[in-house]
C-alpha cells in the first residue's frame, strides 16, 4: 500500500500535524538546512496598473518546498520565524533571490521593474537593515528603487518614531516604501501623517466584504482622497471578482493584485508574462515604441 511504502514519511508528517509543539519542532529543526538547501522558493504575484492593465511589478512571496511535508505557505512558518527570529535571514536569502532575477531580467535588455519585498516587524528594527539592503543592491548593480519595501501596517505602531527615522532615510537612499495590510486596524490617520511613505497597500478586508455596502465603498473612496491629499499611491491586493476591480476603478484605486489577474507563480512563470507583455506593447504606446 501506499501507506507501506511512505509510512515513514507519512508518520512524520502526521505527527507533526497532530501537535502544535511538535509541529513547531520539526520545523525548527529543519529550517536552517531547508535554507542551504534552498528549499524556500520565490513566488511572484504580478501587480498590474489598474488604468491601462500593464503589468507593474510583482510581490515576492516566499514558499517552501519541503522534501517530505510539500509545499508549505507562509502561515506555516513565518509566524514561527518571527517568534525565533530566523525570519531576519530567510528574508536576507528573499532579498538576495529578488535582486538576483531582477538582475537576471535586465541584462536582457527588459523594462526597469520592480519588485516588492516583504519586510518584516522582526526586520525592521534591526540595527543594519539599511547597510543591510544597500549591500545587497550593490552587489547586484541595481538601484534601490527596484525594490519595494513592504511594511506591515501594525509594525510601524510599535515604536513609530523610530520607523519613521528608518524609512525616511530608507526613502532618500531611492528606496520604495509600502505600508501593507492598511486599514487593517492599527494605525492611526495621525501616525499615517508623520510616516514618510510611497505607497497604500489596502488590507483584502475592504474589497472582499460579501456584501459591498454603500459604506464600504464611501470608506475606500475615504481612503483615496487621503492617499491624494498625502500623494500617496494605493493598491488594492486580494482582487478576486470584477465586480472588486470594478468598484476599485470607480474610485480610481492606481494598482491592482489578486487572484482574479494572477496567483503567486513561480519565477520562470512571471519572466513568460513579462516578455509577453514586451513583445506586444498596448496600441497607445506601440507608435512611440522603436521597432525591432
Ligand atoms: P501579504 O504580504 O499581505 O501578502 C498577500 C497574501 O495574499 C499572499 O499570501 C498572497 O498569496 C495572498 N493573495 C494574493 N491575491 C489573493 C487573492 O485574490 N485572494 C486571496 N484570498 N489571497 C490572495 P501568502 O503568499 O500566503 O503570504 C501570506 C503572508 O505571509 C504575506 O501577507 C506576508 O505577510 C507574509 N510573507 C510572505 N512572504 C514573505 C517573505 O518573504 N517575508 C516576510 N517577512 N513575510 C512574508
Ligand atoms: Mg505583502
Ligand atoms: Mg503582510
Ligand atoms: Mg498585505
Amino acid at each position: 500500500s501506499i501507506r507501506g511504502q511512505y509510512g515513514k514519511h507519512f508518520a512524520r508528517y502526521d505527527d507533526a500535524l497532530r501537535s502544535p509543539l511538535l509541529r513547531e519542532q520539526a520545523i525548527t529543526d529543519s529550517m536552517e538546512a531547508a535554507l542551504a538547501q534552498d528549499q524556500f522558493q520565490i513566488y511572484l504575484q504580478p501587480k498590474y496598473n489598474i488604468k491601462d492593465d500593464r503589468l507593474a511589478g510583482a510581490e515576492a512571496l516566499v514558499r517552501w518546498q519541503h522534501p517530505e511535508w510539500g509545499l508549505l505557505l507562509p502561515s506555516e512558518f513565518i509566524p514561527l520565524f518571527e517568534k525565533n527570529g530566523f525570519i531576519t535571514k530567510l528574508d536576507q536569502y528573499v532579498w538576495n533571490k529578488v535582486c538576483s532575477v531582477l538582475q537576471a531580467w535586465s541584462g536582457a535588455g527588459g523594462v526597469p521593474l520592480s519588485i516588492s519585498v516583504n519586510v518584516s516587524r522582526a526586520d525592521v528594527y534591526q540595527a543594519d537593515l539599511i547597510e543591510l539592503l544597500t549591500a545587497t543592491l550593490e552587489a547586484y548593480g541595481l538601484p534601490a528603487s527596484s525594490l519595494h519595501l513592504e511594511i506591515t501596517e501594525s509594525a510601524y505602531t510599535e515604536h513609530p518614531d523610530q520607523l519613521a527615522a528608518t524609512v525616511r532615510r530608507l526613502r532618500e537612499l531611492g528606496f520604495v516604501i509600502e505600508m501593507d495590510d492598511f486599514g487593517s486596524g492599527y494605525s492611526s490617520l495621525n501616525m499615517l501623517n508623520q510616516m514618510p511613505l510611497d505607497i497604500l497597500k489596502l488590507d483584502m478586508k475592504f474589497i472582499q466584504s460579501e456584501t459591498a455596502k454603500p459604506v464600504d465603498q464611501g470608506i475606500l473612496r475615504f481612503i483615496m482622497d487621503l492617499a491624494r491629499w498625502m500623494n500617496l499611491s494605493v493598491v488594492a491586493e486580494g482582487v478576486e471578482t470584477r465586480a472588486q476591480l470594478e468598484r476599485l476603478q470607480e474610485i480610481g484605486c492606481d494598482y491592482v493584485q489578486g487572484y482574479y489577474f494572477a496567483k503567486p507563480m513561480p519565477c520562470s512563470a512571471f519572466e513568460a508574462l513579462l516578455r509577453n507583455q514586451q513583445e506586444a506593447p498596448p496600441p497607445a504606446a506601440a507608435s512611440a515604441a522603436p521597432s525591432e
